[in-house]
Order: structure tokens, then sequence, then C-alpha cells
């Protein structure tokens, strides 16, 4: 079956030219000329989350609030954007008061911690599904595309991965609820139902990253982006990336296959030149946030190899995919 990325590239990424856009279909959101003067481009990007595919049936609706407007602004962050706007259209089977509610609370506290601003939306009588787009900008010619990423490049990822992948599996009972105490599993659950946006870093990732994506569909699937944009091939140090000491409990051989190619990380995955690497660090180090260096971009294109210079095999989350 066709998956996701050949049905846009084969029916919806159609050539197109207009000086106005700068960064169209690709990328995590496009980027936007506006007058020449503005000194900012405007970062354009939407998302849809599906109950039962996005989030699971029966999903608290304050988190799915709060996730529906996360993974958008999880995109902006990762170019380097500052939120500015969103829309919201909303499909909801009937119209639950106490739902609406908890879903408006958890869109609202998220919007209004980032001073994103709700000005329109679409409301219909459908199965459940939401779809954002969010509006921001970055200065001009400062947006962080994928495909900029140069050889000898260090590659660096936020926080922790793989967290979000084993809440779903523990929710899909693929993984066994009861070996695990009450803390861990809400500790897995709060990270799949609240991912935390990097927008903090939308300063530093444009200061400094050569190339940025957001982790959304598993690490690998997601580098390969950058790969295949940039022209580029990567080594990665397995043994480098970063687990939580919750996903660790779970024994390290176990974990490291939902950092990997699990999704919903929601962390950012960037490269950086060796030059502009301590400065990074440095300004990462003053905020106290957490960023690991996980391996090293070459010029072999499209090659992904361990340590050892062996392939990896990639797999991530892919809508149509058997
Ligand atoms: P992300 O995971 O960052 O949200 P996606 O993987 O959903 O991005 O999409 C990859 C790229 O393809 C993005 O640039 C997105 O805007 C574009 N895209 C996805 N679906 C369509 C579509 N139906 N028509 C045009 N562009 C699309
Ligand atoms: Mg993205």
């Amino acid at each position: 079956m066709t998956a996701e990325f050949d049905i846009i590239d084969d029916y919806f990424n159609w050539k197109q030219t207009s000086r106005r856009v700068r960064v169209g279909i690709g990328d995590d959101a496009a980027v936007l000329m506006l007058n020449h003067n503005a000194g900012q481009e405007l970062i354009v990007s939407v998302d849809t989350l599906v109950e039962g595919v996005h989030f699971p049936i029966g999903t608290d609706a304050h988190a799915i609030g709060h996730k529906a407007l996360a993974v958008n602004l999880s995109d902006l962050a990762a170019m380097g954007a500052d939120p500015a706007w969103f829309t919201l259209a909303l499909s909801l089977p009937e119209p639950d008061l106490d739902w609406l509610q908890q879903f408006s609370l958890g869109l609202r506290q998220l919007a209004e911690q980032y001073g994103i601003v709700l000005i329109g939306g679409d409301t219909t009588c459908a199965p459940l599904s939401i779809t954002l787009q969010v509006m921001g900008f970055a200065p001009l010619g400062k947006a962080v595309l994928r495909a900029t990423a140069k050889s000898q490049d260090k590659i660096y990822v936020t926080g922790t991965l793989g967290d979000a992948a084993i809440g779903l599996a523990l929710i899909q009972q693929q993984l066994d609820k009861t070996s695990l105490s009450t803390e861990a599993c809400d500790f897995f659950q709060k990270a799949l139902d609240y991912p935390q946006p990097q927008c903090t870093l939308s300063t530093l990732i444009r200061s400094y990253a050569s190339s940025c994506l957001d982790i959304s569909d598993g690490l690998l699937q997601d580098l390969t982006h950058i790969l295949n944009a940039s022209h580029v091939g990567a080594q990665l140090n397995l043994e480098h990336i970063p687990l939580s000491a919750m996903a660790l409990t779970l024994g390290y051989q176990q974990a490291l296959p939902f950092a990997l190619s699990g999704g919903d990380d929601y962390q950012l995955l960037l490269t950086i030149s060796p030059e502009k690497e301590p400065l990074l660090l440095k300004a990462m180090e003053a905020m106290g946030g957490k960023i690991t260096c996980i391996g090293q971009i070459n010029a072999q294109s499209n090659t992904l190899t361990d340590a050892l210079g062996h392939p990896i095999s990639r797999a991530g989350f892919q809508h149509f995919k058997t």
C-alpha cells in the first residue's frame, strides 16, 4: 500500500512557484515571505488529531486539548519560530458539555503558557477529529530547515526519548502493566498525553542549529527526513540515546527500541556545526535544559550507521503503511 509520504509526493507536491513561498511542502512548517521591510517570515503548520489514531479512545479531554496544540507548537519550535496565532477546526459527534469544558481548558492553559492566540476555526458534527493550524514568526532568513545539515555537524536531541511510546504500549497491552509500579505507569501515560513542546528553545535553535525537526514519528524515521533533505548520512552512538530513569527500569534492551522507533516524543532533533557546539551547550546549561549528543553527520548520502559502522534499519510510524 502507498505510504503517507508517497501520497504527499505523488498527489500534492506538484511544481509550484511563488516568490512568497521560501519553503513549502516537506518541512515541519512552511516559511512565507511577508513584505521585505517586515524583517520577519511567517511560519505556518497544520496537524490533525483523530480519536483512535493519534490518541487512544477514552483519552481525557483535557489531555486531548493540550496535545492538539502541543504537537503544532512543537513544529514551530523546530523551525526556530515564535508562536503567534492558531485556528481550530473541531469535529464532534455530539455536544458533550463536560468534554468541551475539559478540552477547552487543556487547550487554553497551553495557549496562555506560550502566548498563542486562538483567532478562528470551524465546528462541525462528525466523528471526533481536531485540526489546528499554527502561525508564528522567525526573523527573516533565520527559520531552521531540514535541508541544511552539513557533514561533520554533531547530532543532538533534547530531553529523553521513548517514554510516550512506552505509555502507548502499556495502553495497547503490548507491555505488561502489572510488572510496573503505579508511579511508572502514570509517568509513561503523562509522557503520552502531555507532550511538552520545546518553545523556549526557539531562539537557541535559530541561533545555533544547522538543521532541526521535531521527533513525532520516531528518532530514526525523523532523522531520515534530515538525511534525505540534506543529502547527508549519519553515524549514531546508540548507547548515547537519552532514556529517562523510568524507561531504564524496563531494562536498556527493552527501552531502546521505544526511543529509536516509537512516536510522540515531540523532542527536538538538531544538527550543529562543531564551531557553534560549545555555544549551544553553554546556553543550554544556563537554561537548565537537557540536550545530548547522539552522533555525527557525514557525507555518505542517506546512510545511517551505528558507532561501528553497521547499518541501522529505520522504522517509525507512517499512516497507510502495511
Ligand atoms: P510533521 O510530522 O512535521 O507534522 P508531516 O510528516 O505530517 O509533518 O508532513 C510532512 C510534510 O508534508 C509537511 O511539510 C506537510 O506540510 C506536508 N504535507 C502533509 N500532508 C500534505 C497534504 N495533504 N498536502 C500538502 N502537503 C502535505
Ligand atoms: Mg514536525
